[in-house]
């Protein structure tokens, strides 16, 4: 039986019970952890198949979990970004040509290498909706993630209502001058729920379960784009498959915060709760705009909420309240949403943000830790991925899902004193240059800092190639969305008008 000894200055393995070994070592066997202890005790037992890391150089700790990530096809660098709500109908405006079987392996496979070079090991894929590629491209996708030899939740995305603003298509429409009313009415298409949910099944019995690193849910996008029909619809068969991880945006804006008061009279939260759409792998992302009670809500019912700061910030959607979620036990995982902080997908850098983020001025408050973001990061959002929450954790008969970090820059540009915690250090200086070495289910995906049996710079071309068509193709399609983006922002700033105290302020920054 093949043995892997791994050997680090430090083992940070987020575990309660065995905390921070230094000078400590891993025991991997058929891709989980047979031990794990003193270097000392393990190194005498060989004789061991393969040797990595070193006890001078090394921190070793579990895989990050991306908890809210869009893999496919990275549209959001480089462009300008405007509040959530007109960014979207722009970029729903762009009919982007579809990719092929062949262009969605490659952007999948592109943009997983991106966070797996920073330690992540597992992602929840917020898929997008393309009718226009056969299956959704989802077999493509899939290939990839097994490729890059990483774990994913591919939760296809659907949506059948208010695709403008948060307001029925029709009524919306008409309050539009004749031509643009004419000219979107057009582009309004019936949803094929039916289609949509067989297409699931058929790409469920197909993959859900693949190798034991892939899991098919369910990506509603939000409450207020998703009817009740809908998400109920999601949640039952997500149920009868096993329990399948269903991922939803949620109160990310201001707005769709305000939507739930205004439509049901309560929060939005409040409202999936009541249809029953929470459930066991249940994750939303954002969670910028929760309220205290839907906190606790959300801690009532176990869902994981996702923090995306970069995002948040890009979209102009303000800061989540990760001290209050932490306090009120809510589950908190950690994404990059596809918007990280450099336009690159480097997981600790985006860390490092959202844990200065969270610095509020003054005493008494809750502070958010180094300590706490490495668990958000690992285990805190593991159950959204619907693959048992053994993982996120360097424990015995825990898959060998395991990152090692040079210390060198982290300690030596020029000097941390050795006593500085390594939590501390890893989350104020890390980046994904600092990442040597990752392994999944015991097995070697990233080799001082390379890719495994992957030929990176053709991967890029590939890809490069690929988006100048896709963007060379988009100049002319920006000018339906500047003359409809000026009526979207006239709809909510009516809403703005007419809040009062619908939305009173729920986590202080620059107040006092
Ligand atoms: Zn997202």
């Amino acid at each position: 039986m093949a043995r892997t000894l791994i050997r680090a200055h430090t083992v940070l393995t987020q575990s309660s019970s065995l905390g921070n070994i230094r000078l400590g070592a891993i025991v991997v066997e058929n891709g989980v952890i047979r031990s794990i202890g003193p270097l000392g005790e393990f190194e005498a037992n060989g004789p061991y198949e393969m040797l990595l890391g070193d006890p001078e150089r090394h921190l070793a700790l579990p895989g990050f979990v991306n908890g809210h990530h869009h893999t496919l096809r990275p549209v959001r660098v480089g462009l300008r970004a405007s509040p959530l709500e007109t960014w979207l109908v722009r970029q729903r405006q762009r009919q982007l040509p579809p990719l092929s079987p062949e262009e969605v392996y490659d952007h999948t496979l592109w943009g997983t290498l991106q966070f797996l070079k920073s330690g992540v090991t597992a992602v929840v894929d917020h898929y997008p909706y393309d009718p226009r590629i056969e299956e959704l491209g989802a077999p493509a996708s899939v290939q990839a993630y097994l490729d890059a030899g990483v774990r994913a939740a591919v939760c296809l995305s659907f949506a059948d209502q208010q695709r403008y603003v948060y307001q029925d298509d029709a009524t919306f429409c008409s309050s539009l001058p004749k031509e643009l009313d004419g000219q979107l009415r057009a582009k309004l298409r019936p949803s094929d729920a039916d289609g949509f949910f067989a297409l699931w099944e058929r790409l469920a019995a197909r993959f859900d379960g693949r190798e034991g690193r892939i899991r098919l849910g369910f990506g509603p996008n939000g409450p207020q784009w998703c009817s009740d029909d809908l998400l109920q619809r999601m949640r039952r068969t997500a149920d009868e498959h096993g329990h399948a991880p269903v991922q939803i945006h949620l109160m990310e804006s201001p707005y769709q915060a305000m939507y739930g008061y205004r439509r049901y009279d309560k929060s939005i939260a409040r409202h999936l709760a009541d249809i029953g759409f929470f459930g066991p792998a249940a994750s939303a992302a954002h969670c910028v705009w929760l309220s205290r009670e839907d906190i606790r809500l959300l801690a009532d019912v176990g869902a994981v909420a996702v923090h995306n700061p970069s995002s948040n910030l890009l979209l102009f959607n303000g800061i989540c309240p990760v001290a209050d979620l932490l306090d009120g036990g809510v589950p908190v995982g950690f994404g990059l949403d596809a918007a990280g902080l450099n336009d690159t997908m480097d997981f600790l850098t985006d860390l490092r943000l959202g844990l200065l983020l969270q610095r509020r001025p003054g005493w008494d408050r809750r502070e958010v830790t180094a300590s706490d973001m490495l668990a958000m990061a690992t285990h805190g959002g593991a159950a959204a991925l619907g693959m048992g929450t053994a993982l996120g954790r360097l424990e015995e008969g825990f898959p060998a899902d395991v990152v090692l970090v040079d210390r060198a820059r982290l300690y030596g540009s020029p000097y941390v004193a050795p006593s500085a915690p390594a939590e501390e250090v890893l989350l104020r200086r890390g980046a994904a240059e600092d990442v040597d070495c990752v392994m999944v289910a015991g097995r070697l995906v990233i080799d001082r800092g390379k890719a495994v049996g992957i030929d990176e710079a053709r991967l890029q071309s590939r890809v490069a190639e690929s988006l100048q068509l896709t963007y060379e193709s988009l100049a002319s399609m920006d000018g339906f969305s500047e003359r409809l983006e000026p009526h979207i922002m006239d709809f909510y700033r009516k809403w703005d008008a007419e809040s009062g105290g619908m939305l009173p302020p729920n986590y202080q920054v620059n107040t006092r």
